[in-house]
């Protein structure tokens, strides 16, 4: 084979431009193919669009809130995932769950490449059905095509009005599914309907359905070549064991380069001897690519990885009886003629960061206090002499019971001789399941001479809380 290797390396990636930076749009026709990625791409589609639409209608019991499976409650200002409460003190969580999809996503892009635009990207789950409407309304891609070419007839306006009308369903459908996750479902969905919705969920609705129709009907693969940011540092994660979409020239085009299946080469062993490659050049892989690139030329930026050019020469292939693979999921390395090596220093880093992160993240979760609990002085006045002498502090003790059960407390001041706590007209402090309390503490002591400021704690214990909990304050003394 004496062809020139393709260069795989990203550096090599390009995006055709004209003069002012950006490619006059080619509108694409992306033909169906049938195959075993595609089938692949579809099962993904159906269950992220499942989970993405049933789960606001996930029942989840639970006491003193909706029970909603997934829910966030701006009101209350809680995340309820399932058995699990988020309160704003947990927030970080957030941060640890996008700091773990990021080193996930820089892991598996550094062995498989793109791989999530291809698969599990929503712009790309989302184009793919606003495809799949168009081609079940307007055709395959020939009479798109020919759609489009031809002038505005009955015909025509009933077809583009009706792709329109159910992509807007679609994008409606998605914006409001979006909101439901803010409220509990099913009063939020009769209030949307009924005009009684706060402001806020109409506007988020109209935003969601506006973006999803402009993305995945109108921009399509525009998002993922110019709007994306991943699409640009990819390169930095990618490298020669990467692997990739890649069109095997040496076999698809050998000395002479591709040709059709016209008389006397329509046989391998013809072609070969003739000097032909392997590729029929049937345009099959370009028709199908929803990017509208023709992996032949080398990779490209505009690639997703999404393999279903893969389907469509296999399609070929198998047809004519050779062997598939003349494009194929390949890295550079292994096109040169060396094994990949998936056990390097880069890899092995991102394996070990992410597995720590995860880890730190689920102990957190799971070591997570069930009370939160602090104390703040009140510092108009700092203290008070009370007739007797004695010197009086407040305190404001701002409790969260992050439990599905009520709790009783017992409150105790510990590090100070002779001081008396005086709850007021509370008895015994009970905070139910899942809500917040604030109560107000009197500390009385006599003068000390000695100090200003005498550090001590305030002990709380509860049934259901394994230790006490020790909350540190000072108890201020006149000068
Ligand atoms: S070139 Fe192939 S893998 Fe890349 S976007 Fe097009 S069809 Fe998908
Ligand atoms: S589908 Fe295969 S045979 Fe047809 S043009 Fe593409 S690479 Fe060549």
């Amino acid at each position: 084979m004496d062809g020139p290797l393709p260069s795989l390396c990203m550096t090599n990636m390009s995006v055709p431009v004209n003069q002012g930076g950006t490619q006059a749009r080619i509108p694409i026709y992306p033909r169906s193919v049938k195959g075993r990625f595609r089938r692949l791409k579809w099962a993904i589609l159906v269950i992220a669009y499942g989970t993405y639409f049933m789960l606001p209608w996930l029942q989840w019991e639970r006491s003193g809130a909706a029970s909603q499976a997934l829910l966030f409650d701006i009101t209350s200002r809680r995340f309820y995932l399932f058995d699990l409460v988020v309160h704003p003190s947990e927030i970080f969580w957030l941060a640890g769950f996008l700091v773990i999809a990021a080193l996930l996503l820089f892991f598996v892009t550094g062995i498989a490449g793109r791989v999530f635009c291809g698969y599990f990207c929503f712009q790309t789950l989302w184009t793919d059905v606003f495809i799949k409407i168009e081609r079940l309304v307007q055709g395959e891609r020939p009479a798109r095509i020919r759609l489009d070419k031809s002038g505005w007839t009955a015909d025509k306006l009933f077809k583009k009005g009706l792709t329109h009308v159910l992509w807007l369903s679609v994008a409606l459908l998605t914006g409001i599914t979006f909101v439901l996750y803010w409220g509990y479902a099913p009063e939020l969905v009769v209030q949307l309907f009924t005009g009684q919705a706060p402001f806020a969920a109409y506007a988020t609705t109209l935003f969601l359905t506006a973006t999803t129709y402009v993305m995945a009907g109108l921009a399509r693969e525009q998002v993922c070549t110019y709007m994306c940011p991943y699409a640009r540092f990819q390169s930095a994660m990618f490298d020669k064991d990467t692997l990739i979409v890649a069109y095997d020239r040496q076999r698809g085009e050998s000395q002479l380069g591709r040709n059709k299946l016209v008389k006397g080469l329509k046989q391998q062993q013809q072609r070969h001897q003739a000097g032909y490659g392997d590729c029929v050049d049937c345009g099959f892989c370009v028709q199908v690519c929803p990017t509208g690139i023709d992996i032949r030329d080398g990779l490209q930026i505009q690639c997703i990885s999404c393999a279903l050019c893969i389907d469509a020469c296999d399609n070929i292939m198998d047809s004519l009886g050779w062997p598939r693979g003349l494009i194929k999921y390949d890295s550079e390395r292994h096109q040169e003629g060396s094994k990949p090596r998936l056990f390097k220093a880069k890899n092995i880093g991102y394996a070990v960061t992410l597995l720590l992160a995860t880890v730190l993240l689920v102990w957190s979760v799971i070591t997570s206090s069930t009370l939160d609990v602090a104390v703040q002085q009140v510092r108009q006045p700092l203290y008070v002499v009370l007739s007797d002498g004695q010197i009086q502090n407040s305190y404001m003790l701002k409790l969260n019971n992050k439990q599905k059960v009520p709790l009783s407390l017992d409150i105790s001041v510990q590090g100070l001789d002779d001081a008396v706590l005086d709850l007021g007209r509370v008895r015994h402090i009970e905070i139910g399941a899942d809500q917040s309390l604030q109560v107000r503490l009197r500390v009385r002591m006599p003068r000390d001479t000695g100090q200003t400021q005498i550090p001590f704690a305030f002990v709380i214990d509860a049934d259901g809380v394994e230790q006490p909990l020790s909350v540190p304050a000072f108890f201020s003394m006149p000068r």
